[in-house]
């Protein structure tokens, strides 16, 4: 672990044991991360949405905005998640902002494992940096 990295503190809402044993049985590695049940490295955390180093970086810069709430992917987005979803772009925005080299950017989000998505909790890869 890096000197930025920790354990993201869980949700509003505490977690119960019973909660914790189910996310640990139900193999998400994202819920695991913020129940702050496996490390990541950090870089901004708000009511509904982490935002985390990409473990394997594509990208000079390689975030992953992720919401708290399990959702699969996109396709299963309710009405209801509306604000979520919302939000998950106005975070993107908010970190082309934190530097010069993020000024410029790209936006991806794997929706089916036929483009390519191998964790079924849906998230927004920010890619950025300095592209020689
Ligand atoms: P997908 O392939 O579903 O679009 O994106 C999943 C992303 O999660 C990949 O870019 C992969 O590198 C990243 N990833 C997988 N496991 C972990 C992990 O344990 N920690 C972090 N920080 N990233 C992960
Ligand atoms: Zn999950």
């Amino acid at each position: 672990m890096n000197k930025n990295s920790r354990i993201i503190t869980p949700p509003d809402d505490p977690i119960t044991q019973k909660d914790r044993n189910a996310i640990v049985l139900s193999d998400c590695i994202f819920c695991k991360i913020i129940a702050g049940l496996a490390p990541a490295t950090y870089i901004k955390e708000t009511k509904n949405l982490i935002v985390i180093q990409d473990r394997y970086p594509q990208a000079p810069v390689h975030f992953l905005i992720i919401p708290k709430k399990h959702i699969s992917d996109i396709s299963a987005f309710t009405q209801q998640d509306s604000v979520i979803a919302g939000e998950l772009l106005l975070m993107a925005q908010e970190l082309s902002a934190m530097r010069p080299d993020t000024k410029q950017f790209k936006l991806e989000s794997n929706n089916g494992s036929l483009w390519g998505q191998t964790v079924f909790h849906t998230h927004i890869h920010f890619l950025s940096g300095k592209i020689s």
